[in-house]
């Protein structure tokens, strides 16, 4: 399979270097050249189909290369080994035609496993086959930098650095990074925003001279094989209730999850339409119900990992739409970076609308969707996927929809402890982070300081 930029100015690449690459030389992002179809009728009359296996299928798709499909077989078997409920994908009944698909069951309690503890090991071997390391910068909200530093840790050809927001994570996410022992580990806490962080990084990529000097590497959903790796769990959700017409609701930040939603229908898999659900940064559901995709300030909730405005994912979408026109794609994006405002074409957003809808959750809605969830069904959802479930609003009464659960509810206890009284334990598993020593240096929002850091930062190489 090739990769083509979504802006149309570089050159494609294969697989093998679309796994160690950030963003496309011409400030695109990376897609595959077409749509690979999945043979939904055979994967349906396969009982013994494990999810590993159905992640493998699809990955092998986009690897598009039979030297890949050995690995991709071995570390699918052995990344959805590590996760704690052997149905990987567990589906939870909440009403009529409602249900909750629970995606915290790996190391780190969120969904970003998924794609990470896969990402990681194909990533490495992808280096070892080019004989190269890579140094991982990474902007995080909490959860994507907490499942990387567990993914990546120890793994031979890669040094990460993540970059978090300083005080705006919750303390589990914190210490599940800053506990780290792994000496190819190290965690930056940055003066502001998920959005200042995520720009230090984007500014890194942007110099190509600096970027290329020390080989940098994207684990962020920008990177598309996380977007593959989360196109599995809409099939096998889809395969596990067999309705034909499945609507799936997504806490939706970075627009990473929503899109996999969209690879899967590409794919094949049978999906009516994907509700986007957003806290107060609504960016991209203000793109969906009117066609003004803009930026606006990030105001802190209780579902952190949803805190940005600049969603870097939504370029893929309006590239798709735009039926892969980079020329109005390129003219589009950059008007945004002049403007900090697009209106999408009427006929895309008419596409657009048919399979996604949008809503946007208020704290005190989420904050009341988590007690009564709590009061009727006994049930702590955390806040992401309660903003989630308050979306299927949006939905009929006799439509069937999917919340994506997409983390547990014992990573944000303080935002569960006030709408309910109560807190969900803390797995067995991640006790020892609560006392564990914490490293982690500190940086100003600064490229140049960032710079500066990377230059002398002793790393494992
Ligand atoms: C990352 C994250 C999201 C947002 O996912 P995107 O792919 O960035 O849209 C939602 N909920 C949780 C718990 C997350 O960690």
């Amino acid at each position: 399979m090739k990769y083509i930029s979504t802006r149309g100015q570089s050159p494609s690449i294969s697989f093998e270097d679309v796994l160690v690459s950030g963003p496309a030389p011409d400030g695109g992002l990376y897609m595959p050249e077409t749509w690979p179809t999945l043979d939904y009728r055979r994967l349906r009359g396969k009982p013994d189909l494990t999810y590993a296996m159905l992640t493998a299928t699809i990955l092998a798709h986009f690897s598009g290369s039979p030297d890949w499909y050995p690995v991709i077989d071995r570390v699918t078997k052995e990344a959805y080994a590590r996760f704690s409920d052997p149905r990987i994908t567990p589906l939870r009944e909440l009403g009529p035609h409602r249900w909750l698909l629970e995606l915290f069951h790996g190391p780190t309690l969120a969904f970003k496993d998924f794609a990470l503890q896969v990402l990681a090991p194909l990533m490495n071997e992808a280096l070892k086959r080019k004989n190269r390391r890579a140094l991982v910068v990474a902007a995080t909200s909490g959860d994507t930098g907490a499942a990387a530093v567990h993914a990546l840790s120890n793994q031979s050809n890669i040094d990460l650095i993540v970059l978090h927001p300083k005080g705006r994570i919750s303390d589990i996410q914190r210490r599940q990074m800053t506990t780290a022992k792994a000496l190819n580990i190290r965690n930056i806490a940055v003066e502001g925003t998920f959005d200042d962080a995520q720009a230090l990084v984007k500014a890194l990529f942007a110099d190509h001279a600096f970027a290329g000097k020390h080989n940098l590497a994207a684990i962020n959903s920008i990177n598309w094989v996380r977007i593959a790796a989360q196109a599995a769990y809409y099939a096998s959700a889809q395969l596990a209730l067999g309705k034909p017409d499945l609507t799936f609701s997504v806490p939706t930040g970075n627009f990473g999850d929503a899109f996999a939603g969209l690879v899967a229908k590409k794919m094949g898999v049978p999906i009516r339409r994907i509700i986007i659900a957003t806290n107060v940064n609504d960016i991209v559901a203000r793109a969906v119900q009117t066609g003004t995709y803009a930026r606006g300030s990030v105001h802190a909730t209780i579902s952190p990992a949803m805190d940005i405005q600049v969603a870097s994912n939504f370029e893929r979408l309006l590239f798709e739409y735009y039926d892969r026109d980079a020329r109005k794609l390129r003219a589009a994006m950059h008007g945004f970076e002049r403007t900090g405002t697009l209106t999408i074409e009427a006929e895309a957003l008419k596409k657009i609308q048919s399979d996604f809808s949008a809503n946007q959750i208020t704290e005190a809605e989420t904050a009341a969707t988590i007690k009564i969830v709590h009061q009727r069904l006994g049930l702590l959802l955390d806040p992401h996927t309660a903003v989630g479930f308050t979306a299927t609003r949006v939905a009929g009464l006799d439509e069937n929809v999917v919340t994506l659960a997409t983390a547990h509810p014992a990573k944000f206890p303080e935002a569960v402890n006030m709408a309910t009284g109560t807190k969900a334990d803390l797995p067995a598993h991640l006790h020892w982070i609560l006392s564990a020593p914490e490293t982690c240096d500190f940086l100003a929002n600064d490229v140049n300081a960032l710079r500066a850091y990377i230059e002398k930062s002793p790393t494992t190489h």
